[in-house]
């Protein structure tokens, strides 16, 4: 069994800023959300978040709690060398300090990296055909799809080389016979294309499982259609939808703001 990467400096005097306060709760609710559309694996899988104001440090949740029980205050700050700075006793899953330290480390552009391990989400990343155009949600994601090979549990620290190498300037990978992974610049936006991106596999998989034969758009038209989805847009606030689902969420149980 190999050491932990994670280690510990648990630091009583350090101060939660309003800033991180609200991304606290704006994360507890996104990890929420994940349960709710069903793209969570109980425990297991991981959303982090950059901490507000810093470069270093980002948010992750606490082993053994489920996603739709998260609360604000139990979301774990460790920085890039894998120190829990927050002032508790629980751990993060040691793959999930490996897989975001590594994104979050190598793109500045990046606040935000979501990770699931969903049925539809393993059974395409299982295909040597990957991602297809198979349906109008495919489209954002296939010309610039990334893919990673599967190299075991991803635990260790060499692995996050080649994970961010094969990423590149993506913005959405694939994690061969693992899962899905999407990074970007605020919690938002990746909860828009994870639900996009988890739709597109659960689309692929019915269409191939049906046995018909696909019918697959030219790619003038998917590179078309990939322009329209990529428009660039503001990403800085939220937009309606995510003030809809909070409210959804507080009319279901306002604990995650705790
Ligand atoms: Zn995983």
């Amino acid at each position: 069994m190999c050491a932990s990467h994670v280690t510990r400096r648990n630091d009583p005097e350090n101060l939660i800023t309003k800033a991180e306060h609200e991304t606290r709760v704006n994360l507890a609710a996104l990890y929420r959300l994940i349960a709710h559309y069903e793209m969570d694996d109980k425990t297991s899988t991981h959303i982090s978040v950059r901490v507000p104001g810093t470069e270093d440090q980002f948010l992750l949740n606490p082993q053994g709690r489920l996603f739709h029980q998260m609360r604000a205050s139990d979301l774990i700050k460790i920085n890039l060398d894998g120190e829990i700075q927050s002032d508790t006793n629980a751990t993060v899953i040691e793959a999930g300090y490996v897989i975001h330290s590594a994104v979050l480390g190598a793109r500045p552009d990046v606040n935000c990296v979501i990770h699931t391990h969903t049925t539809a989400g393993m059974a395409v990343s299982a295909m040597k055909c990957g991602l297809l155009p198979v349906n109008q949600k495919s489209m954002k994601f296939v010309a610039d799809m990334a893919y990673h090979d599967y190299e075991g549990y991803a635990t260790e620290l060499e692995e996050r080389e080649r994970l961010v190498a094969d990423l590149g300037t993506c913005n959405w990978l694939i994690l061969r016979n693992h899962g899905l992974l999407v990074a970007g610049p605020a919690m938002w936006t990746c909860f828009s294309w994870m639900y996009s991106l988890e739709t597109a596999c659960r689309v692929q998989v019915a269409a191939m499982q049906s046995g018909a034969e696909l019918n697959l758009p030219s790619k003038d038209v998917i590179d078309h259609a990939a322009g329209q989805a990529n428009r660039p847009r503001d990403y800085s606030t939220p937009p309606a939808e995510w003030y809809a689902h909070l409210e959804m969420l507080d009319a279901q149980d306002p604990s995650f703001r705790n």
